[in-house]
């Protein structure tokens, strides 16, 4: 199986790889698990200055980036046949899951585009057929770090990134609900001691105890979720 391959497209390719260089994203870096690839949209910025913006059809505050502009480097880039999913980060897009990185992470790769100012012009959204994707309700200055944040999480989910398989199943949203909570030593702490079941040794009552936890931090913390279930 060939590595997963990422192309950034960004008026700041100075930003990347940023985190995904170090730790776990940037040992799989330079072992070859995934590959990254910044592309300047400015390369394809129009006359002397490359201007890649102008000022917003029926008025109003601010520049938005070009169709022409962002689609040729786009087709710089990809061509027809690319299977890899052409994601836009955007506030109105399809707020990111951990299902959505399981998804990405089983691919080839991933195309993601990093907004700017305003944001895109919609033809070239539509035209380029662009994913939106959001990772909260927010607003960033750009998709920067947005693009950081999507490839983080699907970079340790790719194949020996992560030490232990099985530490990427029992996490917050994988089941549904919330992780339960962790301790270590020592086991006591400023009066406070490790929940005495957790050092029984009886794994079908530990299982238990876990399960009610993150049934019971769920519900408090986001009945969303447990709704979702049922
Ligand atoms: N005017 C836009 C916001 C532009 S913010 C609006 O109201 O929807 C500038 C750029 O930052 C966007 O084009 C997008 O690429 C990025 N961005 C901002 N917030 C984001 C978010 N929550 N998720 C993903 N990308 C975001």
């Amino acid at each position: 199986m060939s590595a997963f391959r990422a192309d950034v497209l960004t008026l700041f390719p100075e930003m990347f790889p940023g985190t995904l260089g170090l730790s776990l994203a940037g040992e799989a870096l330079k072992l070859g698990t995934w590959s990254l690839h910044t592309h300047d949209i400015r390369d394809h910025g129009l006359g002397k200055h490359r201007a890649v913006d102008d000022t917003p059809a029926g008025g109003g505050a601010g520049m938005v980036i070009r169709a022409d502009v962002l689609a040729a480097s786009i087709d710089s880039v990809v061509d027809a046949h690319d299977p890899r999913p052409r994601l836009l980060m955007s506030p109105r897009g399809k707020p990111l899951t951990q299902e959505m990185v399981r998804e990405f992470s089983s691919g080839e790769g991933v195309i993601i585009i990093c907004g700017r100012f305003e944001g895109v012009d919609e033809r070239v959204i539509e035209a380029r057929n662009l994913q939106e994707v959001s990772i909260g309700d927010y607003i960033l200055s750009g998709g920067e770090p947005a693009a950081l944040v999507l490839l983080d999480a699907i970079v340790r989910l790719l194949p020996g990134v992560m030490g232990k398989t099985e530490s990427g199943e029992e996490e917050s949203f994988e089941n549904g609900l919330l992780e339960y909570p962790h301790y270590t030593r020592p086991r006591e702490w400023e009066g406070r001691s490790i929940p005495e079941i957790l050092l029984s040794g009886d794994h079908k009552k530990i299982a238990e105890w876990r399960r009610a936890e993150s049934e019971r931090i769920t519900t408090l913390r986001r009945p969303d979720l447990i709704k979702k279930r049922s």
